[in-house]
């Protein structure tokens, strides 16, 4: 895990949760995501005392606790500032909402760990428009929905566009496939969208300077995860049992990820319902997807 010079003044860090870098002329510099967990942030600000910066803000990509882990930790130790986009602001200033929406109500005790559950520090701006400026230099905010409601991917003076998890690279693909995702219609939007960016900086997966194939990649999943739902749900099935059907395909369910697929699953399951491909009704208790006839 080290400093990388991606161009100009922008840095990254390449934690497993990567966290962006941009230096001021002034040598005060910017985050992109906070990284995993106090310890990571910890390494962090050592990493940044080391290079005489002075950190002063946080801009989150969204409120994952793998990427606003060290929020708290950081505003903590430095006073600096916290940006989110208004929705993500909202999962930041309460901590009880990750695991709610993923539970739809107050969840069981052993789920909130520090990944559905995390310290977040106190969001300090919520950003409203496409730009952020900090001594005149600008960074250009890109709304990226799809993966959460509210994320947002940060452009650096340099064009190097971090993107959150609003792209995810080959080995996450090679994963489930149902990688988490919220809003489906929106993804496909941002995929489309992510093409005019020039070099685009993953949280996992690191520095893409042609990231056109992987764009390409990840719209062919989506499109193959849809197909697979729809035969899944072949005659009618629930949300539940399309995720049994799901692990017969091979796609691993444990306690850790069951939510999370679920969650995925019932984002497909809405998009394919919305445009028409199957359709909802709830026979004896069961609300079940079945094809459009
Ligand atoms: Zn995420």
């Amino acid at each position: 895990m080290r400093l990388e010079n991606i161009c100009g003044q922008t840095y990254a860090i390449n934690y497993p949760s990567a966290v962006g870098i941009y230096v001021l002329p002034n040598r005060e510099c910017i985050l992109i995501d906070s990284g995993a967990s106090q310890a990571y942030a910890a390494r962090t600000l050592k990493i940044i005392e080391q290079q005489s910066w002075k950190l002063i803000a946080i801009i989150n990509t969204h409120s994952h606790g793998d990427h606003s882990g060290g929020n708290k930790y950081l505003q903590d130790s430095c006073g600096c500032s916290i940006y989110a986009s208004p929705i993500e602001a909202a999962y930041l200033n309460h901590p009880v909402l990750a695991a709610y929406s993923l539970y739809h109500s107050v969840s069981m005790q052993e789920f909130r760990n520090k990944y559905y559950t995390v310290p977040a520090g106190t969001i300090n701006s919520v950003i409203e428009g496409d730009s952020l400026e900090f001594q005149g230099e600008r960074m250009l905010i890109w709304s990226l929905p799809g993966h959460s409601l509210g994320h947002i991917g940060i452009e650096t003076p340099d064009k190097v566009l971090f993107a959150g998890d609003s792209l995810v690279d080959k080995s996450i693909m090679a994963g489930s496939g149902f990688y988490h995702l919220e809003d489906i219609k929106s993804q496909f939007k941002t995929l489309d969208r992510l093409k005019e960016s020039e070099s685009i900086y993953l949280s996992h997966g690191g520095f893409l300077d042609n990231p056109e194939a992987v764009i390409q990649s990840n719209q062919e999943l989506l499109k193959n995860n849809l197909n697979l739902l729809e035969s899944i749900i072949g005659k009618g099935c629930t949300r539940e049992e399309m995720v049994s059907r799901l692990a017969d395909k091979g796609v691993k369910v444990n306690k850790k990820n069951y939510f999370r697929l679920l969650t995925s699953t019932s984002a497909y399951a809405a998009f394919l319902h919305n445009s028409g491909r199957v359709q909802i009704a709830v026979q004896e208790g069961r609300l079940l997807f079945y094809p459009t006839p």
